[in-house]
């Protein structure tokens, strides 16, 4: 069983900057990078608001970038899904497919996804013209129409985006308010491609049968009356998910998923594992502020590790 002081689950700014730390304290991390290597950052575009690059940096890169700083560092990476812990057991137990790995203290930054609205429809035409992800899938669409679900930020963000390719855009939000930040909505509301449709939700994703959009059927949320909207995509941006099923039943969550924290710590509620990042942080959710939480979990895992050691020794 290959053994660890540190094994960090999930490579986005949280994951990347714990295994910094750690790898700068020697603790020699092995970190899982899962499925999407970089996390949530490798699909935007630009980043601006990142402290250090008064000129924006493309995310990818950003997380490019934060990898070579954590392999500087002695952090081994390895592109794998961690796809079964056991946190009951000392050593703590992580399986990646037919390999156990063994670890005295895990930092969890497996980040958070893009929800879904949940219609049938909606996962049929998946790819076919319905998607989570504007800034993989926009080039697509380039003069035809598309609609975007959600009143946030990422909302607000990707209806913006869309029109660099998009004919026409109409964002689509089940009130009559936006939840973006005040500069997010002002982008949108002047930019004379975006169209808004307010009290109203997707009911159902039209071209099935095609394998390709061809249309939405929208519901308004107050009257009830449903109206087709004919749009060549569908791009769903409605907020995010903990990816914390791996974990369940062994760790404390809230009600959504994301994981209980102890106050101005990264300590969970099974002592030697921390979480770091959007896996605990719903109201955040900013690169900086998951890099920020990567150091603080490092920081309480190299503590957490030099007080077992020590006892250990005893
Ligand atoms: P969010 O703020 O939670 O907004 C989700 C939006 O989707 C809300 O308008 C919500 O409606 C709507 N919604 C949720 N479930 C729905 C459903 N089942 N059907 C229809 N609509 C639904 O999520 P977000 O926009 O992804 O933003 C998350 C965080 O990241 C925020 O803190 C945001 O500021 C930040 N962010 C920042 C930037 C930036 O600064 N560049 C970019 C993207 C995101 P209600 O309003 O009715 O709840």
């Amino acid at each position: 069983m290959n053994h660890r002081k540190v094994i960090i689950v999930g490579s986005g700014p949280a994951g990347l900057t714990a295994a910094i730390y750690t790898g700068r304290a020697n603790l020699e991390p092995l970190l899982f990078e899962g499925s999407q290597p970089g996390g949530q950052l490798t699909i935007t575009t630009e980043v601006e608001n990142y402290p250090g690059f008064p000129e924006g940096i493309m995310g990818p890169e950003l997380m490019d970038v934060m990898k070579k700083q954590a392999e500087k560092f002695g952090a081994k990476t390895l592109f794998k899904d961690v796809s079964d812990v056991d946190l009951s057991k000392r050593p703590f137990v992580v399986k990646s497919g037919n390999e156990t790995y063994s670890a005295d203290s895990i930092i969890i930054s497996t980040g958070a996804s893009a929800k879904l609205i949940g219609i049938e429809s909606e996962k049929a035409l998946m790819g076919y013209g319905v998607s989570a992800c504007a800034t993989c899938d926009g080039f697509f669409f380039r003069d035809q129409e598309v609609v975007v679900v959600g009143g946030g930020d990422t909302a607000m963000e990707e209806a913006t985006f869309l029109t660099k390719f998009a004919s026409k855009v109409t964002v689509v939000h089940r009130r009559d308010a936006l939840r973006a930040s005040k500069i997010m909505q002002e982008r949108a509301f002047s930019n004379p491609k975006i169209k808004f449709v307010w009290n109203s939700v997707v009911d159902e994703v039209l071209g099935v049968k095609e394998k390709r959009v061809r249309g939405v059927v929208l519901k308004n949320v107050a009257t009830g009356e449903k109206t087709e909207m004919k749009c060549d995509g569908v791009f769903v941006a409605i907020g995010h998910q903990p990816n914390t099923s791996i974990f369940k039943g062994q760790i404390e969550t809230d009600s959504v998923g994301y994981i209980v924290t102890k106050n101005g710590s990264t300590e969970t509620s099974v002592p030697g594992v921390f979480a770091a990042g959007d896996v605990a942080d719903k109201k955040y959710r900013q690169a900086v502020t998951a890099a920020g939480t990567g150091c603080m979990s490092a920081i309480d895992a190299e503590k957490y590790l030099e007080a077992l050691y020590h006892k250990a020794g005893d």
